[in-house]
């Protein structure tokens, strides 16, 4: 440790990270960035306040000290995360094979009972009726196995291969990641006290925490409102006016919508316009993603509890598997293969093929009703409609924030983006806002009737098109924010 920063590592300190090689001059205060003659040349040429380095090293603070405590705290954090996502793959896994092993018990109970029927019927019939007979229930019972257990299997099948590979990448940007942090702690404690060094060295840390705060789920980052587009999501056979009670996209652009009172989902393409739509059981409460083609969408009537699955392939929403809870339910959210459903007054965790694992939460107003669990999955929020709430919660259901959003009355829409950003709507206050990822701070109001929000039921953020999605109750139109 007490050798000197190498030639190399001065190198990497100086070097430019999109030219490679060009040497970092400029700091350009506009866009916050380190630029070489290239990047002022390519992207700063109209930018106001591009300064060389050298001119900076006494008006700008470099606390090295101070960011290399950041620097462990978050190489920490991403350790932590790495050893949860391991879990996370090992308990798919398990998922996977404790059901195909179900479904096989299954069966084993199904001939075991037909032969007992058999045999026991068998004083009236014929030795060659009975053995006829008893053929044709095992082979209809492995028919059924067939056709419907073995594509339940494959459907659980393609979701823990998805899942897995989304899980490994994410474990190779957290390693990159980590590597880059070490490289950087070890320049900050050996470089010395060459100001412009340092300097750069200081705003190279400042950006990669910040890179690693966002891949913990913890960035703090604002969303400023563009724009806003209206679009009608209607369709011919809808009877009344649509009440968009849950939205998810996915990752190509194209958006899901859950429409309450005509009990459909609908698929949107990426320009908002209905390509598909599919009918269910009772009112969809919620949806959620599964995987990059597949959503899971709570459909709840006073005698139907039910978690339905829905593909979507080449533009069509295709009914899959589906599981009974025995309970109401009205949120839910997915992380890694934990699925997290909300009744008005429990959260409970389940495993993909509708194992309840445990409950997480109890709530005693009774008024609870949609959850989201944070991109790490160490997080989870809930709104309590009635006392205007948001609650955080730890992984194994601890209460760690009760908060009151100032300004928000009947949240009813909650979401969290992929960098931990959490968004609220408040039913009955017309807002949509944004508030802190510890739960405790309101960080902005992004939407309100002026802007024509009109009764926000759900909430939604598209990474693909940099915008924010709110459903409404008795509307047709769902509205599009583009957001910065
Ligand atoms: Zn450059
Ligand atoms: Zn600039």
């Amino acid at each position: 440790m007490k050798w000197p920063l190498s030639k190399k590592m001065e190198t990497f300190v100086l070097k430019c990270i999109i030219h490679n090689d060009e040497q970092l001059t400029r700091y350009c205060a506009d866009h916050s960035q380190l630029c070489c003659s290239k990047c002022v040349e390519l992207n700063h040429s109209q930018c106001s306040k591009v300064t060389p380095i050298s001119e900076l090293t006494n008006s700008q603070p470099t606390d090295l000290q101070g960011l290399s405590v950041e620097l462990e705290t978050v190489m920490g954090g991403i350790k932590s995360l790495q050893i949860n996502q391991e879990a996370s793959v090992q308990s798919l896994q398990r998922t996977y094979k404790e059901h195909g092993a179900v479904m096989i018990e299954q069966l084993h109970g199904n001939l075991n009972t037909n032969i007992d029927k058999c045999c026991n019927s068998s004083v009236s019939t014929s030795d060659k009726n009975l053995k006829e007979e008893m053929c044709w229930s095992v082979l209809s019972i492995l028919n059924e196995f067939d056709s419907i257990t073995v594509k339940e299997l494959n459907e659980i099948k393609d979701e823990v291969i998805s899942i897995k590979g989304s899980v490994t990448s994410s474990i190779h940007k957290c390693t990159s990641l980590h590597n880059d942090l070490l490289q950087l702690l070890e320049i900050v404690q050996k470089i010395g006290d060459n100001k412009e060094l340092c300097l750069i060295a200081s705003i190279k840390c400042k950006h990669i925490i910040q890179q690693a705060l966002t891949l913990l789920g913890k960035s703090g980052k604002v969303f400023k409102v563009q724009g806003k587009s209206e679009h009608n999501v209607r369709v011919p056979s809808d009877s009344v006016s649509c009440d968009i009670s849950g939205i998810c996209v996915l990752p190509d652009g194209q958006v899901l919508v859950a429409d309450w009172t005509n009990k459909n989902v609908k698929l949107l393409n990426q320009q908002y316009q209905v390509v598909s739509h599919l009918d269910v059981n009772a009112r969809p409460f919620d949806i959620c993603l599964i995987t990059p083609s597949e959503v899971a969408v709570t459909v709840n009537a006073s005698n139907i509890h039910e978690v339905q699955f829905i593909t979507v392939n080449q533009g069509k929403l295709v009914p899959g598997r589906k599981f009974q809870l025995q309970h109401e339910c009205r949120g839910i959210d997915h992380h890694q293969g934990d699925l997290f459903v909300i009744s008005s007054e429990e959260l409970y965790k389940y495993t993909l093929n509708g194992k309840q694992v445990c409950s997480l939460y109890r709530s005693f107003d009774g008024t609870v009703w949609k959850c989201a669990v944070s991109p790490t999955g160490d997080r989870l929020y809930i709104i309590s409609y009635w006392q205007n709430k948001l609650l955080t919660l730890a992984r194994d259901g601890t209460l760690l924030a009760t908060y009151t959003v100032p300004a928000l009355v009947g949240p009813h829409g909650l979401h969290v983006t992929p960098a931990g950003q959490v968004l609220v709507c408040g039913y009955h206050s017309d807002t949509v806002q944004q508030v802190g990822w510890e739960g405790q701070s309101k960080l902005a109001t992004l939407a309100t009737k002026r802007h024509g929000v009109w009764g926000p039921f759900s909430v939604c953020y598209s990474s693909t098109t940099s915008s924010i999605i709110v459903g409404q109750w008795w509307g047709d139109n769902i509205l599009v924010f583009r957001v910065e």
